[in-house]
């Protein structure tokens, strides 16, 4: 029989996403609908080996739901990488009869939670906090939504400048890794052509549309380009375009950080707040080293080290569909 849950304790960790508070709101109160106490850890791992917790009831989650950010605020921890880091950590946490973690973040904190149950026995869950949505195990994470919205809102108020002067817009968004925020983007934002780290061939394309279309100095383009795309990012790009044609007006636009910051949308804080729920659950069933996500609007539990090491990837057949939509 599992041992019942009575303290729990809430972090955010690795990058911000908006989003993230309506998740902490629903861990704190579904916790304290079933009668169990909630600490929250501030700024992640850094917080735990510090010993910086809050004492978190239904009241002091009141009106954070529409806020960016996250109240308790996030970190990259360095010495929890280490065994004694996390021994710190966990000794913390027993002092305080912490029986239970829920952990909003991502690869790297799911990787850090894993590690925290082998060594000491204390259990997590962890909730999909990341605008990129490049995690396995859920259909989207806590913040994409909102990411994308923001984007496509800046490309819609540069296309009114683009065409006022018949130039070409790069528009660079988050994705290191992944190409998930830029093709959503793209293709709301109705681009002409979408760099993704996950595809090779689009400059090679890009150049022959030019080439064969007098559409470059008649007419102007969106081209979203992510961070981590092949080329070397939309600055890369806008050189070798002008390499190729010296008659090209091309700008770039790098949105950068406001892709992470605002109000969550209405989707982020349903998907948080389901998340949140049911991530309390699970520690409740005695689910221990799991990630909660949603795929095909079913709730699942998803073990942290399948969830690390598989990944998730975009729809080959969307980017076929933006190719077909932009011409
Ligand atoms: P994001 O997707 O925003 O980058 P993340 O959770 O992957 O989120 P990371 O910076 O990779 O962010 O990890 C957050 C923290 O988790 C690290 O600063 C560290 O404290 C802890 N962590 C990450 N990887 C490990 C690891 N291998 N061992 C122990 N702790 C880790």
């Amino acid at each position: 029989m599992n041992k019942k849950i009575k303290r729990i304790g809430v972090f955010t960790s690795g990058g911000d996403a908006p989003g993230m508070n309506a998740a902490i709101r629903a861990v704190v109160r579904t916790a304290s609908y079933y009668g169990i106490e909630v600490y929250g850890i501030k700024e992640g791992y850094q917080g735990m080996i510090d010993n910086d917790f809050i004492e978190l009831n239904s009241r002091s989650v009141a009106n954070i739901i529409q806020n960016g950010g996250t109240m308790l605020k996030t970190a990259r921890c360095k010495e929890f990488f280490t065994p004694e880091g996390r021994s710190i950590a966990a000794n913390n946490l027993r002092h305080r009869h912490i029986d239970g973690l829920v952990c909003i973040g991502g690869n790297g904190s799911y990787t850090g939670a894993l590690k925290l149950f082998e060594e000491h026995k204390i259990p997590t869950i962890g909730l999909p906090g990341t605008i990129d949505n490049d995690l396995f195990g859920t259909d989207f994470t806590i913040g994409y939504d909102t990411a994308i919205n923001t984007a496509v809102n800046a490309i819609d108020k540069i296309r009114d400048t683009a065409g006022s002067h018949n130039r070409v817009f790069l528009v660079e968004v988050m994705g290191r890794d992944s190409g998930f925020i830029a093709l959503a983007v793209g293709i709301s934002g109705g681009a002409e052509a979408i760099f993704i780290p996950e595809e090779n061939s689009e400059m090679a394309k890009l150049i022959d549309h030019f080439k064969n279309h007098s559409r470059r100095t008649k007419s102007f383009s969106i081209i979203v380009v992510a961070e981590g795309d092949k080329q070397g990012g939309a600055l890369a790009i806008q050189q070798k375009l002008e390499q190729e044609f010296s008659d090209i007006n091309v700008r770039t636009t790098i949105l950068g950080h406001i892709q992470r910051g605002g109000s969550p949308s209405a989707r982020d804080r349903v998907l948080a707040s389901h998340l949140g729920y049911e991530a309390v659950r699970a520690l409740q069933n005695g689910e221990v080293s799991k990630a909660v996500g949603i795929v095909g609007g079913e709730v699942v539990l998803t073990d942290f080290d399948v969830a690390i090491s598989k990944s998730k990837n975009v729809n080959p057949e969307l980017i076929k569909m933006a190719e077909i939509l932009a011409n």
